[in-house]
């Protein structure tokens, strides 16, 4: 199947990171999901530690979710007309998120990014944004500068394709470089900055957390600039809290990107904030952006049956299966002999293990990690029944579906995973 699919498609595949070239091995075809494990096109199954890579809170094929779905397929699957539950879930969404009091529902984390890039430069004038390194907003051209992620993965820096007119007017600064940032907003005064955009908890290069005061200090550099903040929630929004990160570290944004839980494994995603800003979209305002699909009848359902199983319990239990999860991979890292080769990051809903003597604080400490030994991990896992990001550059995700004992297999799988791993590159043991 691979083979037929190579032929047909690039690299086989959708999306590059399914291709898992990075960690030196051909994909694997999935038959069928349930709760926290895949089956593969063989027979063989997997605890499943991507779930899509962030959608999935609830797990594969959670019944509420399908019977959501099925109940919205045979009411029809598209009007291109509004309906309730859109409304309903733009309410959820503007309740959960103190920041956003209006919303325009898109298809893709893609699309909401780049339309709220659109949304800052014709409500300032301006046309310069600033990004973050490693951080991944999509493959929109002004964002595809020095994105982590897959294509860290794949070790292209910035695609062919992208005009450099569109990479001009994209600044790139260190995550956590608080002196660079602030002289990429004062250097350039011809052309001053419309927005920066930054995941307020970066998860494309790896789980990078802000160093204490960052997040705080891009809101005064916004505000003093009268530049746009705008946070990409597509990760960790519905994730890490119910108001997302902009709840979790207490710093408010003036836009706000969402995806992947949104829309509960189909596609679906938003951009929204306040109301002097969103009411400048089309066709209420000038800034045109639209969608065939966009706000689709099943997609809603999905996101709203997945907002329903997200209370406060269910906060608490995505936070200890974290800590479960973290604490497991340092115990196998140990228990292999890697105790000082392994660092493991962990935020309510996301952990990543970079084989790293310590956590790295932005994307070049990131891809100084061992990668090939995480490839080697990766493989060895996948061997042994579990599912890992088949990249060191992303984070490993926590549903509601995993439970204690999928943890325990986890860590019995681990141990000897590591200790391949750790075999791959023997050279680094030393230091
Ligand atoms: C996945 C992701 C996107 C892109 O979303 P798509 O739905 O894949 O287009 C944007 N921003 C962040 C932070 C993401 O993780």
């Amino acid at each position: 199947m691979y083979r037929r699919a190579c032929e047909l498609m690039p690299g086989g595949v959708s999306s590059p990171v399914r291709a898992m070239r990075s960690i030196g091995r051909d994909p694997i075809f999935i038959a069928s999901g349930s709760g926290a494990e895949l089956t593969d096109c063989d027979g063989n199954t997997y605890i499943d530690w991507v779930c899509s890579w962030g959608p999935l809170i609830g797990g594969h094929a959670h019944p509420k979710i399908g019977a959501a779905l099925i109940a919205a397929a045979e009411r029809g699957t598209s009007f291109g007309a509004p309906t309730v539950a859109e409304v309903e879930l733009a309410a959820a969404i503007c309740d959960r998120v103190d920041s956003v009091e209006m919303v325009r529902l898109v298809n893709s984390g893609t699309e909401a990014a780049m339309s709220a890039i659109r949304l800052a430069r014709a409500a300032t004038g301006r046309d310069r944004i600033i990004k973050f390194a490693g951080a991944y907003h999509g493959h929109a051209d002004d964002l595809l500068v020095a994105a982590g992620s897959g294509l860290a993965t794949q070790g292209i820096p910035a695609s062919p394709g992208v005009g450099a007119a569109h990479a001009a007017t994209t600044t790139v600064v260190a995550w956590n470089d608080l002196a660079a940032l602030s002289a990429a907003f004062d250097a350039d005064r011809s052309s001053p900055v419309a927005a920066l955009i930054a995941e307020p908890i970066p998860a494309n290069m790896g789980l990078v957390p802000a160093a204490p005061g960052f997040l705080e200090a891009l809101r005064e550099l916004c505000d003093r600039h009268r530049a746009i903040l705008i946070f990409d929630e597509v990760i960790s929004g519905f994730r890490v809290a119910r108001g997302g990160a902009q709840e979790l570290l207490g710093v408010r944004a003036d836009l706000t990107v969402l995806g992947k839980v949104i829309g509960g494994g189909l596609p679906a995603a938003a951009y929204g904030g306040v109301r002097e800003l969103m009411e400048q979209v089309a066709p209420l305002g000038s800034v045109y952006q639209a969608g065939t699909l966009s706000g689709n009848p099943l997609a809603t359902a999905a996101g709203l049956a997945t907002l329903e199983l997200l209370d406060d319990r269910a906060y608490r239990q995505i936070a200890e299966t974290t800590e479960l999860l973290a604490a497991a991979l340092r115990e196998a890292a140990a228990a292999a002999g890697g105790r000082d080769r392994v660092s493991v990051v962990s935020l309510p809903g996301l952990v990543t293990p970079f084989f790293a003597a310590a956590p790295p604080h932005d994307f070049e400490a990131a891809k100084r990690a061992d990668h090939a030994a995480y490839g080697a991990f990766c493989r060895a896992l996948l061997e042994r029944g579990v599912y890992p990001p088949a990249s060191g550059y992303e984070a490993w995700f926590v549903s509601l579906a995993h439970n204690p004992d999928l943890i325990e297999r986890t860590a019995a799988a681990c141990r000897e995973a590591f200790a391949i791993g750790f075999a791959e590159s023997p050279a680094r043991a030393a230091t």
